[in-house]
C-alpha cells in the first residue's frame, strides 16, 4: 500500500462513526485515531516523537518489524536508534533458543531504570516469545512497566492496539492463540530501499520435536499468489530489484490453498516480473524440496545461487527423534542431485549439536555429511530445551562438556570447508549487488554475490542498491575484497 492511496483511503473515514468491523479498513480507521492521539504527544514535546524497534532472531521478525515501523510512521512517529532517549520502544522478541529469551529479559531490566526517568516513554513487547503464556505471567508480574503486550498473530492490529493504549491510559495486552486471517494492504516502511522480504506464507506444521515455531506461529497459511506477484510488482516499481520470499518451509508453500499452486510454479510468476533482478527465498525443509523445483532453480536467469538446506543432523536415528521426515541417505541423495543439476550453487545448512540422545558415533555422522556436502557456510547451535516441545521431555545422556566438545569441533571443520569453499571464486568476475558503505572503511562499499557472499570493494555510496561487476582479488576465508570493473555496454 503507497503513502498516496492509503491518504485517499483515510480522507473518506469519519472518526465518529464506529470503527469498521472488516480488515483492512478497521486497521485505517484506526490509524487515523491514534495519529490524532500522536498529534497530542508531538505538540507536548515540541518535536516528532521517536520510536526504537528492537527485532531480535529470523528473517519474519525482521519483516514484521518492517510492518511495525510502516504504522508508527503512518500515525506520526520517526524511527530512531536509540532506545534511551526513545519516546516508544518495541522489542520484536525471538524464542527459539533459550538464550533468545534471557536477552529480552536483560534488555528490559535496563529499560526499566530509563522509564523511571521518563515515564511518558512507550514500551512494548511482541513476536514469538510472547506466544508463550508464562513469559507473558512472568512480565505482568515482574515487567509491570511494559504497556503492550502483543503476539505473532495480531500485529496487523498494531494501530488498534496503539489508540486503546492512549485512549485508556492502561497497559494493552492482546495476545491470540491462532489465527487463519492474512490482512494485506497495510503500510510496510522497508529498511532497505533496493531489497525487501515478502511473506509467501506464515506458519509451520511439521513440528520438529525440538522446535516451537509451529507453537508460537501457528499453522501453515499460504498467501494468494495474486496478492503476492501485486506486492512484488509494486516493490519493483518502488526500486526493489532483489526480494526474499519468505516462510518456515517454503517447499509447502500453496498446499493448503483453495486452488493449489506449487511453490515452483509460484517462482516462475515471479521471474516474470520486470524490474526484480534478484530472487532469494528461505527456508526450504529438504523432505519438500521437489524435482520441479530443481527444474525451475536449473533455468531461472533470476534464481539466486544459493540453497540454504538445513540438515540438522547427520544421523538418521536422530534424524527420525526430531521428525525430520528424510534420512542421512536421502539427504545426501537430495544435494547431490541439486548440485549435478546446478554445480555452482551454493549449499548453507543449520546444524544442532547435542540434540537429546545424540552419541558419539551419531555426531561423527553429522561431521561426515559436512564433509560430503561441503557447505559454503552452515549456522551452528547447541541444542536448546524449549518447554512444551517434544524434546523438552526427552533424556539426554551426553554431559554439556562433551556437547560443548562437539560443537567446538563441528564449527572447526564448518570453517574449513567454508574457507575452501569460498577460495574457489579468486580471480572471477562476479555480479555483485551493492547494500551498503562499508561500516569500517568509508572508502568501501559492501555487496553480496548471488551466492551470497559478500564483497568489498571501492565505491561511494551512489553504488547502492546498484548490480555492478566486480573481480575478486583477495579470498579473506569469508568474504573477498575486490575490485569494480566496467561493463561493456
Ligand atoms: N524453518 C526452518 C527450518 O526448518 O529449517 C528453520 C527455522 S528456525 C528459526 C532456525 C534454526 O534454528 C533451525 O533450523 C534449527 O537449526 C535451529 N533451532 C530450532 N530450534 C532449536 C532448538 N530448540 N535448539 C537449538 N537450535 C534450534
Ligand atoms: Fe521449526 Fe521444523 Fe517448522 Fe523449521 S520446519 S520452523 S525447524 S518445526
Amino acid at each position: 500500500m503507497n503513502t498516496e492511496n492509503l491518504e485517499t483511503i483515510l480522507n473518506t473515514i469519519d472518526l465518529r462513526s464506529e470503527p469498521p468491523g472488516t480488515e483492512p479498513m478497521r486497521q485505517y480507521y484506526f490509524i487515523k485515531k491514534a495519529r490524532e492521539f500522536v498529534k497530542t504527544e508531538k505538540e507536548r514535546l515540541g518535536c516528532d516523537p521517536v520510536a526504537v524497534i528492537t527485532t531480535f532472531g529470523c528473517q519474519m521478525n525482521a519483516r514484521d518489524s518492517e510492518k511495525l515501523v510502516g504504522i508508527l510512521e503512518q500515525i506520526g512517529y520517526v524511527e530512531g536508534t536509540d532506545e534511551q532517549t526513545a519516546d516508544f520502544v518495541i522489542f520484536n522478541t525471538c524464542t527459539i533458543r533459550e538464550n533468545a529469551n534471557l536477552k529480552v529479559y536483560g534488555r528490559l531490566g535496563r529499560l526499566n531504570k530509563v522509564k523511571r526517568n521518563n515515564p511518558q516513554m512507550l514500551i512494548g513487547l511482541c513476536g514469538c516469545m510472547m506466544q508463550e503464556p508464562e513469559v507473558v505471567e512472568k512480565i505482568k508480574k515482574s515487567y509491570r512497566f511494559v504497556d503492550f503486550i502483543f503476539g505473532t498473530h495480531n500485529i496487523f492490529k498494531f494501530a488498534e492496539l496503539i489508540s486503546t493504549r492512549f485512549e485508556s491510559g492502561t497497559r494493552v495486552i492482546d495476545i491470540w492463540q491462532d489465527t487463519n486471517e492474512i490482512v494485506e494492504d497495510l503500510p510496510v516502511e522497508r529498511k532497505f530501499s533496493f531489497k525487501s522480504g515478502v511473506n509467501i506464507m506464515f506458519g509451520c506444521n511439521n513440528y520438529c520435536t525440538y522446535c516451537i515455531v509451529p507453537y508460537v506461529r501457528g499453522r501453515e497459511r499460504s498467501r494468494n499468489p495474486e496478492d503476492i506477484v501485486r506486492e512484488i510488482k509494486e516493490l519493483a516499481a518502488d526500486g526493489v530489484v532483489e526480494i526474499m520470499l519468505l516462510g518456515q518451509n517454503v517447499n509447502s508453500y500453496g498446499k493448503d490453498l483453495e486452488q493449489p499452486l506449487s511453490f515452483a510454479r509460484l517462482l516462475n510468476e515471479v521471474e516474470k516480473i520486470d524490474g526484480i533482478r534478484r530472487i532469494r527465498f528461505m527456508t526450504s525443509h529438504p523432505k519438500d524440496l521437489s524435482d520441479e523445483l530443481i527444474e525451475v532453480m536449473k533455468h531461472s536467469k533470476k534464481i539466486c545461487r544459493h540453497l540454504h538446506l538445513p540438515v540438522q543432523s547427520g544421523s538418521s536415528r536422530v534424524l527420525k527423534k526430531m521428525n525430520r521426515q528424510y534420512t542421512k541417505e536421502s539427504y545426501l541423495e537430495l544435494a547431490g542431485k541439486i548440485k549435478a543439476a546446478i554445480p555452482d550453487m551454493s549449499l548453507t545448512t543449520d546444524i544442532i549439536v547435542g540434540f537429546p540422545g545424540e552419541t558419539e558415533e551419531d555426531f561423527q555422522e553429522t561431521m561426515e555429511v559436512i564433509k560430503q556436502v561441503r557447505y559454503d557456510s552452515a549456522f551452528t547451535f547447541i541444542y536448546s530445551k524449549r518447554t512444551g516441545t517434544p524434546a523438552a521431555t526427552m533424556e539426554n545422556e551426553a554431559s554439556e562438556a562433551e556437547i560443548k566438545d562437539r560443537f567446538d569441533r563441528l564449527l572447526k571443520e564448518v570453517q574449513v570447508i567454508s574457507a575452501e569453499m569460498c577460495s574457489k571464486y579468486q580471480g572471477t568476475i562476479q555480479e555483485v549487488l551493492v547494500e551498503s558503505v562499508n561500516e569500517h572503511d568509508e572508502t568501501l562499499v559492501t555487496g553480496r554475490m548471488s551466492n551470497n557472499l559478500l564483497v568489498h570493494f571501492e565505491g561511494d555510496f551512489d553504488l547502492i542498491g546498484k548490480l555492478v561487476d566486480v573481480e575478486l582479488t583477495v579470498c579473506k576465508g569469508f568474504y573477498y575484497l575486490g575490485e569494480k570493473i566496467e561493463r561493456d555496454s
